[in-house]
């Protein structure tokens, strides 16, 4: 007897283990590890993996797997065993680390039918089945007939049938045909009613090309013929209509023109040698290529990949939030043409899926994609890229939390291939990691055009404020944008985006609220009117005048996008806007279209929030305004003053990036912060220097590890006591090195009436930590169902709330 050790899609803790189910005789040959395959669980039927084929089991009586979902497996072994390891690493299940590696499509979907089994006559049944034998749960659910049906299917008159549905769709086009000779369709036009001139007109296709073989959305367009004269057609066995299998391309209808190699520079020689040597001697090497904005990183990917497909390997490049750089996507395909499959959220989930095929069946050797594209499933790895390394969108917020460049090193390891890290504005922890040579440090310094960085200015507010004006443009930024109008010239203008709170600010001084013990800015809470600080905990109330200097306009901060449209409308009347934010960017594809119309120069300006900071590479950009500085500094976050630097940076760059010089001006309420100073004149390594320093002294990353345990239940007390008790475990656990912050209130404390505590652990080395999380988790996922916690561990967590 075969067995098969599988996965079942149950997501809870008695349930993260494999169950044993018997291989019947006629999937014998077929089913192998890395399949999904619907398994009876319990009254249902339900999705599973196979992770293990075996000749015994220690459970006696097994059931049978009902049947499989897939032809070949879906994840090799060497996805298998990144799975266990993401499964330990993450404290996730193994269902989450195995779903989040394939297309949405493959995730199943489940559906009940209730089936009549007896006394169909009864009034109440006939009521609800009318002459149906099955109707779908739903159904019943609308009538508000549960507690009756409950009953029924107790009593055996009613039969649930569980249903595990295949997203995994495959996309068909009807191919129409004809199996008549040429006189046999001379003869059948003739006949027809003159009348049916739209008819003849579809058969006389056929007969110029009797081989003709045409979509049948094709031939309508062709002929103008309706649907129903297509289909009397068939009717009358003069056209044939066929099924056929097509991959959903969503880039169809654009051109890519061909591009070749451009001869490298000096610089870029010297980079791009030991990444070809790792390539070539098949060797795992982490590199951290850091260089500027238009330094001529992406022809260093281009290149090396070349060198991959001559090996007749694979690569795979990350790019962030890729729907919302088109360009990036277009350079691919220009120099690799088909071979490039874009894996990216703005796909619908056929698509997805169809690039995930490509893949899968070796059809595309280059994938481009966001963080999950890191899972696609080569065999034959020759190089991993991840662009702009530093972007907070690698970390996955939800189960499992997993970083792309953890899993791009595993899977560099594995294929024992190079992993390139690329930024203008590296994480600090990867600066760190490549000063310390960890990783191998490469460095572009020149710009491709030779054009000096764009020139910065910094806006102090305060002194806006102090002379009268009360806008949200400055002088200088009013000034600028004037000239850009009359030049013809374009402008960006970014809006620092909110983030879920929002600090207050004296707007005559600049002064921001801090907690007295962290050094970290207070968040202001609009329920209770309370600022707080989330990480220790402390808390006070509104201050109705500045400490600092007494000014009485001291309040929450924040603008929107909206509003900024406005003011321009009255500042600069004839200035046209193209504005890009959550609201204008919703529909599929209205991110690319914007963004074409600011190309084809049909507005001034456009104004956005952090989405428009990235890939803009147009040459008619010569000024970016940024119109507040400060909002993402003041995040209760110890990485406010990185993210700050990296933005700031990354604006600033989309100025002058071809022949016309650039211009930028940053308006804040704190110029003299360093982070905002330092990207005004866009020095990197005193940043770094200087932003080291703030995290020894905070014991933050590179120089702690941490991880975050947030505690959520209905009552308050429970959520702190819980969180209390935790603390104190992972206070016995892990050893005196290790820094245990905690209980303190999340920066959102109640989400859904659900009060939110949190347990910060800052540690070096803690072999127990894992275990320790291991023993918490199981622990409080047994009791959630009667004691209401939830509990979610983040180990390296992005997001502090
Ligand atoms: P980055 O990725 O660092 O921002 P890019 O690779 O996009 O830089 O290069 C900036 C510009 O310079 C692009 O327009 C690119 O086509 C061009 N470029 C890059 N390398 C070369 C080269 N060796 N010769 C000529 N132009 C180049
Ligand atoms: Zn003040
Ligand atoms: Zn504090």
């Amino acid at each position: 007897m075969r067995i098969a050790s599988v996965i079942v899609d149950v997501q809870t803790i008695q349930t993260n283990r494999t169950y044993d189910y018997v291989i019947p005789d006629k999937w014998l040959s077929h089913i192998q590890p890395g399949m999904r395959v619907i398994v009876p669980f319990g009254p249902r039927k339900i999705q599973g993996f196979v992770i293990q084929i075996k000749q015994d089991s220690e459970v006696k009586k097994l059931k049978e797997i009902v049947k499989p979902l897939d032809l070949v497996p879906v994840l090799n072994d060497e996805l298998l065993s990144l799975g266990e390891w993401l499964t330990e690493k993450t404290l996730c299940f193994h269902m989450s680390a195995f779903q989040a590696m394939l297309p949405t499509a493959m995730k199943a979907k489940y559906d009940k039918k209730l089936r009549i089994v007896q006394d169909r006559e009864d009034q109440y049944f006939y009521h609800l089945f009318g002459k149906r034998e099955e109707i779908m749960w739903e159904h019943a659910e609308e009538k508000g007939l549960l507690p009756q049906l409950q009953k029924a299917v107790k009593s055996e008159h009613i039969e649930v049938i569980y249903l595990v549905k295949n997203r995994a769709n495959k996309k068909m086009v009807q191919m129409i045909r004809t199996e008549r000779s040429k006189s046999e369709l001379g003869t059948a036009i003739e006949k027809l009613p003159s009348n049916a001139y739209r008819q003849k007109k579809v058969l006389e296709q056929f007969l110029l090309d009797s081989e003709l073989r045409i979509s049948r959305k094709a031939l309508m367009e062709k002929t103008s013929a309706s649907q129903a004269a297509i289909e009397s057609l068939i009717k009358k066995k003069l056209l044939v209509i066929e099924k056929e299998e097509i991959y959903r391309d969503p880039y169809e209808d654009r051109h890519f023109k061909t591009t070749k190699a451009l001869p490298l520079t000096e610089e870029q020689q010297s980079v791009i040698k030991p990444i070809i040597e790792k390539i070539t001697d098949h060797v795992h090497e982490t590199f951290l290529l850091y260089g500027v904005t238009g330094s001529g990183k992406t022809e260093i990917y281009l290149q090396s990949i070349e060198q991959v497909l001559a090996m007749n390997k694979e690569a795979i490049v990350l790019v962030p939030e890729i729907s919302l750089t088109p360009q990036m996507v277009q350079r691919f395909k220009e120099r690799f043409g088909k071979l490039v499959a874009v894996l990216h959220s703005g796909l619908s989930i056929g698509e997805k899926y169809d690039e995930w095929r490509k893949i899968q069946r070796k059809e595309a050797k280059v994938v481009v994609g966001a963080r999950s594209a890191i899972f696609a499933p080569f065999e034959n790895l020759g190089i991993i890229i991840i662009d702009e390394e530093h972007e907070t969108s690698y970390k996955q917020e939800e189960n499992p939390r997993y970083h792309a460049r953890d899993i791009a090193i595993y899977r560099g390891k594995n294929h024992r291939c190079p992993v390139v890290l690329g930024s203008a504005t590296p994480s600090l922890e990867s600066f760190a990691r490549a000063k310390k040579q960890v990783y191998q440090l490469l460095t572009l310094k020149k710009r491709m055009n030779n054009q000096d960085l764009p020139s910065v200015a910094i806006v102090d507010m305060r002194e806006e404020m102090r002379a009268g004006n009360r806008s949200m443009f400055s002088r200088e930024l009013a000034k600028q944008l004037e000239l850009r109008l009359e030049r013809k010239e374009q402008t960006v203008l970014f809006l620092n985006r909110r983030g879920h709170s929002s600090f207050i600010m004296c707007r005559d001084c600049g002064y921001v609220l801090q907690c007295p013990h962290c050094d970290i800015s207070l968040t202001y809470h609009r329920y209770n009117n309370q600022m707080k600080c989330h990480y220790c905990g402390y808390e006070t109330v509104v201050p109705s005048q500045c400490p600092e200097c007494e000014s009485k306009h001291i309040r929450y901060f924040g603008t929107g996008t909206q509003k900024v449209e406005e003011e321009i409308a009255k500042l600069f009347p004839t200035a046209k806007t193209i504005r890009m934010d959550v609201d204008t960017t919703g529909k599929k594809g209205a991110h690319e279209t914007l963004l074409r119309r600011f190309q084809e120069e049909k507005a001034d300006i456009l104004l956005g929030t952090q989405m428009i900071a990235k890939g803009l590479d147009f040459p008619n950009i010569t000024l970016v305004g940024v119109l507040s500085a400060d909002t993402m500094l003041h995040l209760p976050d110890f990485r406010a003053s990185e993210k700050t630097f990296q933005l700031l940076t990354q604006v600033s760059g989309r100025a002058g990036r071809h022949d016309l010089k650039g211009e930028v001006v940053i308006q804040t309420y704190t110029p003299e912060h360093y982070s905002i100073k330092l990207a005004g004149e866009q020095d990197f390594e005193r940043f770094y220097e200087q932003e080291m320093l703030m995290r020894k002294i905070g014991a933050y990353p590179p120089f702690y590890f941490i991880a975050l345990l947030t505690i959520t239940h209905e009552n308050l007390m429970k959520a702190v006591s819980i969180t209390e008790k935790i603390t104190a475990y992972m206070r016995r656990q892990l050893s005196k090195q290790a820094i245990i912050l905690g209980p303190s209130a999340s920066p959102i404390p109640r989400i859904n009436n659900r009060y939110r505590y949190q347990c910060l652990i800052k540690y070096k080395k803690e072999e127990k930590l894992i275990p320790a999380l291991q023993k918490v988790r199981n622990h409080y996922q047994k009791q959630s169902t009667t004691e209401g916690v939830t509990i979610s561990i983040d180990v390296n967590p992005y997001m502090m709330m």
